[in-house]
């Protein structure tokens, strides 16, 4: 389960602080300095670990919160608060174009999920009655055209593809217009990626988005990779400008620093986290509801 280890820890942390009918500096203290290892641990980044503490402390000591009935409660209260800022406050909706379609593209690494990722986000718009169109603009990797295919037929949205031998920027050009002509109101563009963040790749990635001029650009990243995935975010978003983050694979035992630091350190928000191989694994992003679960 992603999270465990965090979630283990801090709960052990508020067990001591609940307890007490009074709380001192020093009580605080000490349950801060728990907090900050507890996410070190869990892969988050150090700086937002340091002004994290900082804020909880802040909020924490003084009169209103101690002497308080319950400043042990108080206080988790103040922490969850921080948690669910830290992943962006409130949730970041996608982008919906008053001139359809909205055009999503898909980035990322390979590997990341980017292309089950784009027919699960197809599935989740036909849900609130969109009509998408998916694009096969993942030319190089073997097989990304047909796994797109699959994906459309299992969920019934069409898919543009013109085989491997157009250059992406074409594809994504002529799909635009397909879906004009056709009265898609979402176009979602899959694009390759490599193994690492490489000049080529990005060159190329530029072009489709100076083409079709995306609404909204979306990083697919996997949350296991912890600090990777941010520093992997930090990189595309200097190069293309994101407008959010996927945060695939939470299924998995992930320790949570991704999910805990992107936001903080990239100021993209994460829009949506996919929690399974199925196609209705995806789910839009809330950061009350991780706190929460994050809390335990
Ligand atoms: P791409 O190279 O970025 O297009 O990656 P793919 O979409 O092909 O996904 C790579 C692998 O990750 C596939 O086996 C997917 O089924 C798997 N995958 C994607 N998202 C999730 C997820 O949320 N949870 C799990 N467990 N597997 C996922």
């Amino acid at each position: 389960m992603a999270f465990e280890g965090l979630t283990g820890r801090l709960q052990n942390v508020f067990s001591k602080l609940r307890g007490k009918g009074k709380v001192s500096e020093e009580d605080v203290n000490e349950a801060m300095r728990e907090v900050r290892l507890a996410l070190l641990e869990a892969d988050v980044n150090f700086k937002v670990v340091k002004e994290f503490v900082a804020k909880v402390k802040e909020k924490s000591i003084g009169h209103e919160v101690m002497d308080s009935f319950t400043p042990g409660m108080v206080i988790i209260d103040i922490v969850n608060k921080e948690l669910t800022d830290l992943m962006g406050g409130s949730q970041a909706k996608l982008e919906k174009s008053n001139k359809p379609p909205t055009v999503i593209m898909m980035v990322g690494l390979q590997g990341a999920g980017k292309t089950t990722t784009s027919g699960k986000l197809a599935k989740l718009l036909q849900k609130q009655n969109s009509r998408p169109l998916l694009v096969a603009g993942d030319i190089y990797r073997p097989a990304a055209i047909k796994q797109l295919e699959v994906l459309g037929e299992q969920i019934k949205a069409p898919v543009f593809s013109l085989g491997d031998k157009i250059s992406p920027v074409e594809i994504a050009k002529q799909a635009l217009q397909h879906a004009k002509d056709n009265g898609n109101d979402y176009l979602i563009v899959d694009t390759a990626g490599r193994l690492h963040i490489d000049e080529l790749l990005m060159e190329e990635l530029s072009q489709i988005h100076a083409e079709i001029k995306p609404d909204e650009v979306l990083l697919v990243v996997d949350a296991m990779t912890g600090q990777d995935a941010v520093n992997v975010a930090n990189n595309f978003n200097e190069q293309l400008g994101l407008t959010g983050v996927v945060l695939t694979k939470l299924d998995g035992d992930t320790r949570g620093g991704a999910a805990l630091s992107v936001k903080a350190v990239t100021g993209c928000p994460i829009k949506f986290v996919s929690l399974g191989e199925k196609i209705d694994a995806l789910e839009p992003f809330h950061p009350e509801r991780m706190a929460s679960r994050i809390l335990g």
